[in-house]
Order: C-alpha cells, then sequence, then structure tokens
C-alpha cells in the first residue's frame, strides 16, 4: 500500500467512518474530505502489524481456468487451491498467524493428560470467556456434535437467529429441527441497519409456546449470524433472549465463530458501549449463556481448533463422554499440545481493538466500493465477508437455476477468484418433503481470510466484479449432474443450462 505522504487527518468521526482517514490533496480547491474509498484518496488506519513471511500467488490464464472449472464439475470447492488467484472461500483457518503464536506452539506439550498446554488454553478461555469449563474439539462443528450428543433427541426443537449450516446438519440429522427466529430485518438485503443478525423476541416466544420448553434442550444465538451476513447481535438482545430463557427455564448457548468482531460492532453500533474494551463486552456476552461451541479457525486465528465452554457441572460431564469417544481425551480433545498452544494466544490477539478495526475496515473497504459501483450487495458490510445479491445481480433468473452458484463460478472464470455460494443450493432440500427450499436471500460470499491480503488484493477483486457486472446478462443458470443427500453444496456437480 502506498504510504501517505500529504495532510492527513484521521477524522473523529460517528462509527460509520472512524476507522478511514484521507489524504488531502494540496491545492486548496480540492481539499475536501472523500468520505468513500478512492484508491488515490482515503486510506484505512495502518494495520497493527507488518509481514514477516510470504506466500506466492499466480494468475492462470483464462483457458485453464476454463479447463479446471469444468474439470471441477463447476463447484470451486474442487478447483485446486494453486489454480486460484484470490481465495476468499472462506475465512475459517485461513487466516495468517502471528510470530507469538507460532513461537508459542514451540513450547506445545504432548502429554495425553494435564498437559500445560492445556492447562494454557483453559486459562485463556477463563480470562477471556469466563466460562469454567472447556473441552477442546478439533473443529467447530465437532463441540456441536459432542454438545449436541448429549442434549439433543429427535423431535427436539433449536430456535435461533440462522443457524449455520454444520449447526443445522448437526441438529437435522439427529431428527431435530432447526427454527429461524431472527429479525426480518436481516431479510432485506438493502437495509443498512446497526444489528440485523438479532433474534425476534416474539418468535423465540411463539415457537416456544407452539412447542413447548421440554422440546427444546436450548435456545442458540450465532455471533456474528454467518448465514445472514456477518450481521452483528446486540448485547441488548442477547440479554433480552437470556432473561426470556431464563423465566422459561431454558438453557441459552451461543455459536461464538466470531464473538471478537460481534463484540467489536457492539462497541461500535450500540449506544453506551462506545467507551468499553473488546474484552468487558466479550465477558459479558458470554456471561447470558450456559455455554458456547466455537470454531477457533474464525476469530482465534488458528488453521484448526474448536472448543466447546460450558458453564455446569453436570453439562460438561455429560458432554465429556462424548469428548472422550468423539474427540479424544478431556485435555486435549481434538488437538495436539502446540495447536492448543496457538489457540490460546489467538484468543487473546483475535480481542485486540486495533486488530478488529484493521480487519472489519477492510471488509467495509470492499464492500462500499462495490455498492458505491451499483453492484447489488447486502448492506451493510458484515465482519467477516461481502455478500453479492444474487437475486438483484441476476434479476431474471429463477432460484431453481441456482444464480449465486453461476454467479460463483462466473468470478473464478473472470479473474481467478474463488468465492462461495450462500443460496439455494447451501439451503438443501427439505428432509420431510424432498423439494428445493429456495432461501429469502439468494448470495455470493467473498469471504475476507485474516491477515492474509493486502487492500491492493481486495481492489483487484472489486475490478473483476465489475467487469462481471458488465456482462451479467451472459451468464447462464445451472443444473445438477450430481447431488449428493446432505450438505450438498461441497460436493455437488453441475452443468451448464
Ligand atoms: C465455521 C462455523 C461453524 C463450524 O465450525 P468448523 O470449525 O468449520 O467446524 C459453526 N458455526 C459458525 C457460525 C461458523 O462460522
Amino acid at each position: 500500500m502506498l504510504l501517505p505522504t500529504v495532510g492527513c487527518t484521521f477524522p473523529q468521526a460517528t462509527y460509520q467512518e472512524d476507522w478511514f482517514y484521507t489524504v488531502h490533496k494540496q491545492d486548496s480547491r480540492i481539499n475536501e474530505p472523500r468520505t468513500r474509498l478512492l484508491m488515490n484518496h482515503t486510506y484505512r488506519a495502518p494495520e497493527p502489524f507488518k509481514i514477516k513471511m510470504v506466500e506466492p500467488i499466480r494468475l492462470l490464464p483464462r483457458e485453464e481456468r476454463e479447463r479446471i472449472l469444468a474439470e471441477a464439475g463447476l463447484n470451486v470447492f474442487n478447483v485446486p487451491a494453486e489454480a486460484v488467484f484470490i481465495d476468499l472461500l472462506t475465512d475459517s483457518g485461513t487466516g495468517a498467524m502471528s510470530e507469538g503464536q507460532w513461537s508459542s506452539m514451540m513450547q506445545g506439550d504432548e502429554s495425553y493428560a494435564g498437559s500445560p498446554s492445556f492447562l494454557r488454553l483453559k486459562q485463556a478461555v477463563e480470562d477471556v470467556t469466563g466460562f469454567p469449563y472447556v473441552l477442546p474439539t478439533h473443529q467447530g462443528r465437532a463441540a456441536e456434535n459432542v454438545l449436541h450428543s448429549a442434549l439433543i433427541k429427535a423431535g427436539d426443537i433449536i430456535p435461533g437467529n440462522s443457524h449455520f449450516d454444520t449447526t443445522k446438519g448437526h441438529i437435522e440429522f439427529r431428527h431435530a429441527h432447526a427454527i429461524d427466529c431472527t429479525v426480518n430485518e436481516c431479510f432485506d438485503p438493502t437495509l443498512d441497519a446497526p444489528f440485523k443478525g438479532n433474534v425476534d423476541l416474539a418468535k423465540l416466544e411463539k415457537v416456544v409456546d407452539e412447542h413447548g420448553v421440554e422440546k427444546i434442550p436450548f435456545v442458540l444465538i450465532t455471533i456474528t449470524n454467518n448465514s445472514g451476513g456477518g450481521q452483528p447481535v446486540s448485547l441488548g438482545n442477547i440479554k433480552e433472549v437470556h432473561a426470556f430463557c431464563e423465566a422459561r427455564g431454558l438453557k441459552l448457548f451461543i455459536d461464538a465463530a466470531r464473538f471478537a468482531e460481534n463484540a467489536w460492532f457492539i462497541k461500535k453500533r450500540e449506544p453506551g458501549q462506545e467507551n468499553r474494551t473488546i474484552r468487558e463486552i466479550v465477558a459479558e456476552t458470554f456471561s447470558y449463556a450456559d455455554g458456547a461451541t466455537m470454531s477457533a479457525k474464525k476469530d482465534a486465528i488458528v488453521n484448526m481448533g474448536g472448543l466447546l465452554m460450558l458453564r455446569d457441572e453436570a453439562t460438561y460431564q455429560a458432554c465429556s463422554t462424548f469428548n472422550i469417544l468423539f474427540e479424544g481425551y478431556l485435555t486435549y480433545g481434538g488437538l495436539s499440545g502446540r495447536d492448543m498452544e496457538a489457540l490460546a494466544t489467538g484468543l487473546y490477539e483475535g480481542t485486540e481493538e486495533d486488530y478488529l478495526t484493521a480487519r472489519i475496515g477492510q471488509v467495509k473497504m470492499l464492500g462500499d466500493a462495490l455498492h458505491d459501483a451499483g453492484i447489488p450487495t447486502l448492506r451493510p458490510p458484515g465482519g467477516h465477508a461481502i455478500y453479492l445479491d444474487a437475486k438483484r445481480f441476476l434479476p431474471d433468473m429463477d432460484q431453481e437455476l441456482f444464480p449465486a452458484q453461476a454467479l460463483t463460478c462466473e468470478l473464478y472464470l473472470e479473474g481467478g477468484v474463488r468465492g462461495v455460494e450462500i443460496g439455494t443450493v447451501l439451503a438443501d432440500r427439505d428432509p420431510d418433503t424432498g423439494k428445493n427450499r429456495p432461501p429469502k436471500l439468494e448470495l455470493v460470499r467473498l469471504t475476507i481470510p485474516r491477515r492474509v491480503y493486502t487492500d491492493n488484493h481486495l481492489m483487484y477483486v472489486y475490478d473483476t466484479i465489475l467487469k462481471l457486472w458488465e456482462r451479467r446478462d451472459q451468464v447462464r443458470g445451472l443444473k445438477f449432474t450430481y447431488e449428493p443427500p446432505l450438505l450438498r453444496h461441497f460436493s455437488a456437480r453441475y452443468e451448464w443450462l
């Protein structure tokens, strides 16, 4: 990134702008702050790190990309990563670890039982989240598997705000049902509201009244709301859901993959929270829950790892059996000692405000640039990703022709950029009727890995999308040539219509 040399200002402004600064031209006639990102004028506050190690990437010629995508059955999950130029498939496990994390790995102790690395992880969990009990797992879905094995039985109902796909998969695998109680605001992609990830208390109450508390092993809040666009949930909302659950005798769990990004949004957007530290907000968030599952591959910035965190001993004991059965002994679970070390360090680093400001600011930079160019995206930008709105990108295409999947393919063909479909394919078929269940939002997610790409990489992504937008009337729909029964978006194959 070019370093600005003249007239830098760091404006004290509202949450919308305060992590950008503007380089003023010396000519006083054009000495106005540019509030939106233009490459030559407005910069984000500098990242609180410098780069120590690099990995080369390469853009293959267009004909190569065409051949590779065809061989992949038009599913970017089947494309080799080396054939991808900018990989925005996921922010899961794709972050760059710090020198602190790499060096803590060197003190990893691989004892089967009672490893000091486990004790350091347990301490970090307690420091950051306040939970007294922790079971390490190999990733987030493994924590879900352990928790659900202990608590969910067939016919149960798990209400929540837009359950993540693996969460829903684990619930439905047990013949239980995930019921979405997200606020309606979440489903209007054009609406710019601060907390579109919130739980709708009226919807939650209706579900509880209809099914009865005995059918509901727990209520689940996902922070940030990943399936809803990385949108945050307010502290006020979490507190209200907690009060509701307490009054009804229901347990409350948090799917905490992006707990730190959620806390950053609370600090920036929720009145009364602006002077608190991220750690204080994180601690209060978790104080309302009976436990949490966490994919540490997100906000704890490790390449592999997960946590199941619990408040009461009885649930911990019930889960322990399944942890030993599925993951490993209690003091390592699905992880090696060195992994637990990196994870412990990552919990502290991931909750540093400067880091979060740089990270979320970069996502916003891409989102605002696209929005200003007239590209339909989900607004406002989420914490970890920008979502192209395929329904407005391709308004004439039926959802049964998988417009978001078609755009995902075209993005790879256009510029070697890999995004991912969050639409009709991901939503799977209804387990009862066997029919597609086209979701309200049909999206292409462009997920930004942590500390990996520069702003210049993201400007290339912006340019690629603009080129695709200009030829959007040429984009065709898709049909399956192979469709697996569950979690189909990972391994389905398609052909162009
Ligand atoms: C990633 C994720 C999971 C699953 O975690 P894995 O580590 O991928 O198994 C669960 N919930 C949310 C919200 C996630 O983002």
